[in-house]
């Protein structure tokens, strides 16, 4: 099988072709059929498997239908770290390159300044930390009505963390009409237990 096969957008397709991509890993071969269908995906997977690229690339196709409207993103993507965060931005650049979808980057560290003038033009993509998303939220600064897409990346990392209180608040907050990707290496009951309350017959996926 080959991208080409995946009935990717074509710009996405181009971008992909131009990282050097030959043929997509067992992960994105499985999840994206199901993703572009609509489905809620739960991806059980570490990292170098080329789970970002599974979740990102139907997740652009997705969204290039549509425009943003201020301080309603059409979709979340939340990692632990600002690290894991900041790599996921990375690769929707370039995914994203020959699309007009707009992101922004939500880390604690940085002033919120320039964050709440991305959010307040309207953002395609929100890409974020759990707590730091919360804390715009709370300043009044963006409403997640808007959201048609919730992806969480790395849960069990997230589990360590304490974030699950944080991410159980963040998707009570999104519409259940939502489309949401969920991903993690391992499937501790509390994490089984989310995915149970929140995704909707998800595709379970396992490489
Ligand atoms: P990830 O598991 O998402 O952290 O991706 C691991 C690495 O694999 C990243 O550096 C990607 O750029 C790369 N990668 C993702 N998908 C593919 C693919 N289909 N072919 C070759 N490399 C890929």
């Amino acid at each position: 099988i080959k991208f080409s096969d995946l009935k990717l957008d074509p710009k996405v397709l181009k971008a992909v072709i131009e990282a050097g991509y030959e043929t997509p890993t067992p992960i994105q071969e499985q999840a994206i059929p199901f993703a572009l269908e609509g489905r809620d995906v739960l991806g059980i997977a570490q990292t170098g498997t080329g789970k970002t690229a599974s979740f990102t690339l139907p997740l652009i196709t997705r969204l290039r239908r549509g425009r943003a409207r201020a301080r309603m993103p059409r979709s979340l993507v939340l990692a632990p770290t600002r690290e894991l965060a900041a790599q996921v931005a990375e690769n929707f650049d370039t995914y994203a390159k020959y699309t007009k979808l707009t992101k922004a980057l939500l880390i604690g560290g940085v002033a919120f300044g320039e964050q709440d003038k991305l959010i307040e033009r309207g953002v395609d993509v929100l890409i974020a930390t759990p707590g730091r998303l919360l804390d715009h939220f709370e300043r009044g600064k963006l409403l997640l009505t808007g959201v048609e897409v919730m992806v969480v990346d790395e849960a069990d990392r997230m589990l360590d963390m304490g974030f699950i209180p944080d991410i159980e608040r963040i998707f009570s907050l999104t519409p259940f009409t939502r489309q949401t990707f969920f991903y993690s290496a391992t499937m501790a009951p509390e994490i089984e237990r989310i995915t149970n309350t929140f995704l909707s017959n998800p595709a379970r996926i396992e490489v």
